[in-house]
């Protein structure tokens, strides 16, 4: 059979013009700068608290999503990138999110056998949301997961770190909802008494809410429907419904909050959109990025590893979503940066390029950080690219110094004048330079 293409090969053919899938965006080098500050805060800060890096790939079983996530959730529901793999049929679903894949893992390896583990891991994420600022279908979060801990001082100590986070990153404003959900015979006895309470007030209900009245009824707590809210607010609450043990462990979360100065808002109607959470749940928002402005969310999951077939293991994590943290730190600190390099070589002039290059070399084995110049070009040309670089300085190879066997350096960032120095010296001078006291002579 012939394509469309070969069909109207009459007319010339005009190629689709080739981009990003729709809500997937690029970063690009500027941008990436960012990206890297942030995620080298992100690393020294997580290794401070003890935890440590792990990786599960991007692809899953879908059976783990609609198992881990539940089936009657936003993302089981309408959100997941799932497919079938043409090649041998395999139901397969870029993660939407990291925690089932995480607690597969732990499961698979056992990991949790000898001890807890406290892990993280960062990466994208894929959501088939509609895509407007702060939400896209593929994005980035930081995952944090701790395994085998009862809390509640791992609760606390998670949201105690958070805001660690947020002081590191100079950002102020973000505050902090907690809920406590109870064990899963209470949220049973909470929500026959929510059903029964909706079922009174069948007339005020939305298509969404009469769908997941018998399903969900906990979602419809959820509701951003303003004609619903009265009657939200006047349901049943959880709370009435919690035991000794539960009230218990919420007090204990709350008592390592106040001690270390934490403040947090109670927010009973605060549920999540994920079926596995118990006890604890909480939320990191901010009112600086409209109405996405929930960057961080969280809370135990004390069942999911039994629910996907381990031994029962308490733990507790939570996510950050990383396009809406940068955004937040760019919006608020505005930070002015520059790549970390220290050197830019220059060179002109017969024989010059193919000393540049080793010279390039040995500067980076003294432990410089060193672009050297590619693609020809005059000598002002270069010296222009270099201070576009941002290098602190410019190493110069012309005919004169390669016969004298020696190279000028020049400052780019502040005033200086240029000096002439022995390649053999030259590293010493330049972190002489960059590092010393004293003037070079
Ligand atoms: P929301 O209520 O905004 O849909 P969520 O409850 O679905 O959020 P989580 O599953 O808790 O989000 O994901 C953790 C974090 O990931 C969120 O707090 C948010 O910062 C970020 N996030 C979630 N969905 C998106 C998205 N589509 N694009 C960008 N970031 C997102
Ligand atoms: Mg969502």
């Amino acid at each position: 059979m012939s394509s469309p293409e070969t069909a109207n090969s009459g007319k010339a053919t005009k190629l689709k013009k080739l981009q990003a899938v729709k809500g997937m965006n690029d970063v690009l080098p500027q941008e990436g700068l960012h990206w890297e500050h942030m995620e080298t805060t992100l690393r020294d800060w997580l290794s401070s608290y003890g935890y440590r890096m792990i990786k599960t790939p991007v692809l899953e079983d879908t059976a783990l999503f609609r198992r881990g996530i539940g089936e009657v959730t936003d993302i089981v529901e309408k959100e997941m990138f799932s497919f079938i793999d043409r090649l041998n049929g395999d139901e397969l679903t870029l993660r939407p999110e990291f925690t089932a894949g995480i607690a597969r893992a732990t499961i698979e390896h056992n990991l949790t056998y000898a001890s807890p583990q406290r892990v993280y891991a960062m990466g994208p994420v894929f959501r088939h949301e509609r895509p407007q600022r702060g939400r896209y279908r593929q994005f980035n979060q930081l995952d944090v997961e701790a395994l085998g801990f009862e809390g509640p001082d791992l609760d606390a100590e998670m949201m105690v770190m958070l805001s660690r986070l947020w002081e590191n990153l100079g950002l102020t404003g973000v505050r902090l909802e907690i809920n406590c959900l109870g064990e899963a015979s209470e949220r049973l006895a909470h929500r026959q008494a929510l059903i029964s309470y909706f079922e009174q007030h069948q007339d005020l209900l939305d298509e969404d809410a009469k769908r997941r009245l018998h399903s969900n009824p906990l979602r419809i707590l959820d509701t951003k429907n303003p004609a619903m809210q009265a009657m939200v607010n006047s349901a049943p609450r959880l709370s009435e419904f919690l035991g000794e043990a539960s009230k218990a462990h919420y007090e204990g979360v709350k008592q390592l909050l106040s001690d270390r100065g934490v403040q947090f808002n109670e927010n009973a109607r605060l549920v999540r959109g994920l079926d596995y959470y118990n006890l604890t749940v909480f939320e990191w928002i901010t009112d600086m990025l409209g109405s996405q402005g929930t960057i961080c969310g969280g809370g135990r999951y004390d069942g999911l590893i039994e629910i996907l077939g381990g031994k029962p293991t308490p733990a507790i994590g939570f996510a950050i979503g990383l396009e809406r943290l940068l955004e937040l730190y760019l919006e608020t600190i505005k930070p002015e940066v520059s790549p970390d390099l220290d050197v830019y070589v220059v060179y002109q002039g017969e024989g010059t390029s193919r000393r540049a290059f080793s010279l390039a070399e040995e500067l980076r084995d003294a432990g410089l950080t060193v672009v050297l110049h590619g693609g020809g070009g005059g000598f002002k040309s270069q010296m222009k690219k270099a201070d576009q670089s941002g290098a602190m300085m410019a190493v110069i190879l012309g005919e004169d110094e390669l016969s004298n066997g020696t190279a000028s350096v020049k400052p780019l960032r502040e005033e200086g004048k240029q000096l002439v120095v022995p390649q053999e010296t030259l590293a010493e001078a330049i972190f002489e330079l960059l590092y010393g006291e004293g003037e070079l002579s």
